[in-house]
């Protein structure tokens, strides 16, 4: 039987995440395994020197908002009591981030939220799908909604 330890949450704060944080919750304490909860950021600016006159004020505008964000993900992973040392905040695209950080600190399965969408199009663009084409463990979805 399958032994799942270190089980990775990956949320991206919208309005699903606690539903899916709540069954991610279920199936960690199911597994007696540790829940860690995983956001990545995307919204930094590419620091190039032809933004350099605004920089100062994008960087401004960024600070505030990956505050906002930290403040979020704190929220989420108190309901869930995940503490401290398993939040984890990351910048970059999400799809690789997930999929790297798994990796590197030997998650058992990853954990995602996907809409549930039907045609290929759609299911080849979501993070859900490339995360579980190219993770090397195990990935768990959870049906957001039918569309
Ligand atoms: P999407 O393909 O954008 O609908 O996202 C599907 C799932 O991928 C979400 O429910 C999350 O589990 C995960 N995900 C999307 N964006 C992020 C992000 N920025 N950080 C962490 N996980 C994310």
């Amino acid at each position: 039987m399958a032994n799942y330890k270190k089980i990775l949450l990956a949320t991206d704060l919208s309005e699903f995440s606690g539903l899916v944080g709540g069954k991610a919750l279920t199936i960690a304490t199911t597994f007696n395994a540790e829940l860690s909860l995983l956001h990545v950021v995307d919204f930094l600016p590419m620091l190039d020197s032809s933004y350099s006159e605004i920089l100062p004020m994008e960087i401004g505008i960024n600070e505030q908002m990956l505050e906002i964000v930290k403040g979020r993900l704190e929220e989420l992973a108190k309901g869930l009591h995940i503490p401290k040392e398993r939040q984890l905040l990351e910048l970059g695209t999400p799809k690789s981030e997930i999929v790297r950080v798994a990796k590197e600190n030997g998650f058992e399965m990853i954990i995602v939220g996907t809409h549930g969408r039907r045609g290929l199009g759609i299911l080849l663009g979501s993070t859900a799908a490339s995360v579980i084409h190219h993770a090397s463990c195990d990935v768990l979805t959870i049906r957001l909604r039918d569309e």
